[in-house]
């Protein structure tokens, strides 16, 4: 695939790009979440016949296609995200590349697009981080935040899997997700729309899902709520997802989270908090959990804590449920003990400041490497 001509500035290797970056940070609107992008982009092409080629790392800019392009009209696309912290050490760390690669793959399959050899992504990620490493800011809490996509090229109006395929990665240096400290958030359940059913495509990363939650979303933040709670396709009765994040609540001492019953994307952090939760000792299980359960927990006390996993917050706690017209407070409305322990550890882990006893940390060469 071809770039068209207008090119973006480069700005890597400017003296005092970090600075820049400290500049956006301290803007009224900080860093935000993906509103800046770093100077290289990488990308790499696929046509039947030959496979993928070589990724390549190029200046950041704008994509040229052809409007016949498959992607554009049927959707047959997938992404990932995951993120890059610098640590004190000035060195940049990626956390579970490999694990959000292998899921790349998973999302292509269920899409129809042809997989990606790992190995080679993961090195050519590496190298994209290398090469704009001086974008990653280094405020507590900010991060390099990664976003891999492929999109179907081939250009050719009839319903069938592409031919062609150009695989992008981008990079968007992101602002502390909780400037002012974890805060629980008022989540909407959404009883009329649903995100993905068994047998759909709610556990790949695709964006037809996104596009179809936008109108609950629209909804939720009507009633004052930040996020939507998903229940499922068929009786609208047990709870999904909540937003893009897995969701978890507390029952006494127990932990429970959904099921991947196909309907449900397996997030690397949801996989990370479950391991860290058993090992400390606390039970987990993956088992259905109605909304008709979490709201006799609330009424009742028995559930303690609420809240949703995923890259973008790590852990974002659950202040309250608007259910069919009333408003379910969870506990005192502070995030819980478990909450933000799970917060706290994940993210002093991926910031380098806790012992990383499960290896998910993976140092990036420097440039001089
Ligand atoms: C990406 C995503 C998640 C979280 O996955 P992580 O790997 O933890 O970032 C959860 N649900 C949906 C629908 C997602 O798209």
């Amino acid at each position: 695939m071809e770039r068209s001509g207008q090119e973006s500035m480069p700005l890597h290797g400017i003296r005092g790009l970090q600075s820049k970056v400290r500049e956006l940070q301290e803007s009224p609107g900080g860093l935000g979440f993906g509103r800046y992008f770093t100077d290289h982009m990488l990308l790499m092409d696929y046509e039947e016949g030959t496979g993928w080629g070589e990724p390549r790392i190029v200046p950041y800019g704008p994509l040229l296609l052809d409007p016949a392009s498959k992607v554009f009209h049927y959707g047959q696309t997938v992404f990932e995200g995951m993120k890059a912290f610098k640590w004190k050490d000035g060195r940049a760390r990626l956390f579970r590349p490999l694990d959000h690669v292998r899921r790349l793959n998973r999302s292509c399959a269920r899409m129809c697009v042809p997989a990606v050899d790992e190995a080679r992504v993961l090195g050519a990620l590496r190298r994209l981080v290398t090469a704009d490493a001086d974008w990653i800011p280094e405020a507590p809490g900010t991060s390099l935040y990664i976003r891999p996509f492929v999109v179907a090229t081939e250009t050719q109006l009839g319903v069938a899997p592409s031919r062609s395929y150009a695989f992008v990665a981008i990079c968007s240096p992101v602002g502390a997700y909780y400037a002012e400290g974890v805060r629980p958030v008022p989540i909407y359940v959404e009883t009329e729309h649903v995100r993905a059913v068994a047998g759909g495509v709610g556990d790949a990363k695709t964006a037809g899902n996104y596009a179809a939650g936008l109108k609950a979303q629209e909804a939720a933040a009507r009633m004052g709520c930040a996020q939507v709670l998903w229940l499922d396709g068929v009786e609208r009765e047990y709870v999904e997802e909540v937003g893009s994040m897995n969701a978890f609540f507390r029952f006494g001492d127990e932990i429970v989270t959904p099921p991947l019953g196909g309907s449900i994307l397996a997030g690397v952090t949801r996989d990370s908090v479950i391991r860290l939760l058993r090992g400390w000792g606390v039970s987990v299980s993956e088992r259905p959990v109605s909304i008709g359960e979490v709201a006799a927990g609330l009424r009742d006390g028995k559930l303690r804590e609420a809240f949703g996993t995923g890259t973008a917050a790590v852990v974002s706690p659950i202040g309250s449920l608007h259910w069919r017209g009333e408003r379910l407070t969870v506990g005192d409305g502070e995030p819980g003990e478990l909450s933000k322990r799970l917060y706290e550890t994940l993210s002093g882990i991926q910031r380098g400041e806790l012992p990383d006893a499960y290896g998910w940390m993976e140092v990036v060469p420097s440039a001089a490497e």
